[in-house]
Parts: structure tokens; sequence; C-alpha cells
């Protein structure tokens, strides 16, 4: 479950913002003043810091400037004022996004997973470029063919089944909510549902169970989470 931040001093925004992260399974952590937030992360880095810049103490800005030396933690800028120079001084400092207030909290968190998402993007291309072989005793990709290889047989997989196995392979005992798995194997997550993941999940375990016997279930799931891949040992 990913970590956030929220350094905020305005109590009203902060807990609309804080109600709309929390639905989506984030956790997240509070800081009024900007000296709480350094210490904060300091004490245990977070994933990810939402920075409001009109800080009672030090501005965000120098929060962010502060965090910088020694983190590259994704940071979304909440800003009060419209004008160019907060924001072209905030992506100076390495923020990676901003809004300007007033925002809906439902904005906050399409942001929020749009930039998790570039940032684990460039992740997945750093380890794939060194081209370890997504593999194990029971799962593996055969790249060339496109094929998820289950104990040593080709499965017959849909496109969406083929695309959902890949992000668990990728990321081995990493949950990932419904949302994050329809983001990551539809071209157009708007056009399904939840339970489209659930449908999914279901056959593809059957699929795996058909083709190893007596296996317990790889992809398991976290109630209320989502699910995650467990390699078997
Ligand atoms: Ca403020």
């Amino acid at each position: 479950m990913p970590r956030i931040l929220l350094v905020e001093d305005e109590p009203a925004i902060a807990d609309t913002i804080i109600y709309a992260l929390k639905t989506e399974c984030f956790e997240v952590e509070h800081a009024l003043t900007g000296r709480d937030a350094l210490e904060f992360h300091a004490d245990q880095p977070f994933d990810f810091v939402i920075l409001d810049i009109g800080l009672p103490d030090i501005t965000g800005l120098e929060v962010c400037k502060q965090l910088r030396e020694s983190s590259s933690v994704p940071i979304l800028f909440l800003t009060a004022r419209d004008g160019e120079v907060d924001r072209i001084l905030g992506l100076e400092l390495g923020g990676d996004d901003y809004v300007t207030k007033p925002f809906s909290p439902r904005e906050i968190v399409a942001r929020v997973r749009a930039i998790m998402r570039r940032a684990d993007q460039g992740r997945d291309e750093r380890s794939n470029s060194s081209a370890a072989p997504i593999s194990n005793s029971h799962l593996a990709h055969d790249e060339k063919s496109m094929r998820i290889v289950c104990a040593g047989s080709p499965l017959d997989l849909t496109a969406h089944e083929y695309k959902l196995i890949l992000v668990f392979l990728r990321q081995p005992n990493r949950v990932f909510t419904r949302d994050q798995l329809l983001d990551h194997a539809w071209q157009d997550p708007g056009a399904v549902t939840d339970r489209t993941i659930d449908a999914h999940i279901k056959t593809i375990r059957a699929k795996l169970r058909s083709a190893s016997p007596g296996t317990e279930d790889l992809i398991q799931t976290r109630r209320g989470l989502g699910y995650a891949y467990v390699p078997a040992s």
C-alpha cells in the first residue's frame, strides 16, 4: 500500500484529501508544517508527497528543496495562487506536478495515480533494460511468442489475461488494487468495472490450476485491497 505524506495547514482541505486517498486504499500521514514534514520523511520515507506551498513555517518550495537533497520521492504541489511564478518555481525545484486551489479531491487522487504510474513505468523500463528474465519455477514469460508458460506448458490466454499476468510477474508479492490492474492491462479502463477484474482473475486461476494441479493459488486475494502474485516456494 503506497504511503503518502500530505503537507497542508488548512484542516478542511486536508480532511477532504485524506478522505479521498483513504477511500482509494492509500495510507496517509498528515503534517501541518514544513518542518514536521521533513522530520516525518526523514523518519520513514514516503512513497509520495502532496505539498502545500503556503505553510505557516517554511514554504512548500523550501520543503521540496530540502527533500530533493536526499530523495527523488514524487511531489505534487498544491498552490492557492494561479501565478506562473509558483508553477515554474515548483517544477524547477523538482516537483512532479501541481494543482491550483480550489480543486476536487478526485482530481488529487487522479494526479497521484498518474504520477505514480509514470514513476512505475520509469522503473519498469530501467529493470527491463537489464534484461532479467521474468520467471520462477512455476510461471515464466516467453517474450518472443508472447506466451505465459506455467509448469512447462504454455497457457491459452486472452489478451487481457496475458497482460494481467505480466503485470503480476513484473512485481511479485506487490498488492495491486483493481483500479491499478485496470490501468495497466486495459487500454480504456473507463469502459470496464472492478467486476471485470474479478472475472478475469477467476479464469486465470482456473487455467493455472489445470496447468499445474495441486499448487496453491499463485494469484492471491488481499481482502479489501486487491490481488497479489505470490510465487510458489
Ligand atoms: Ca496553506
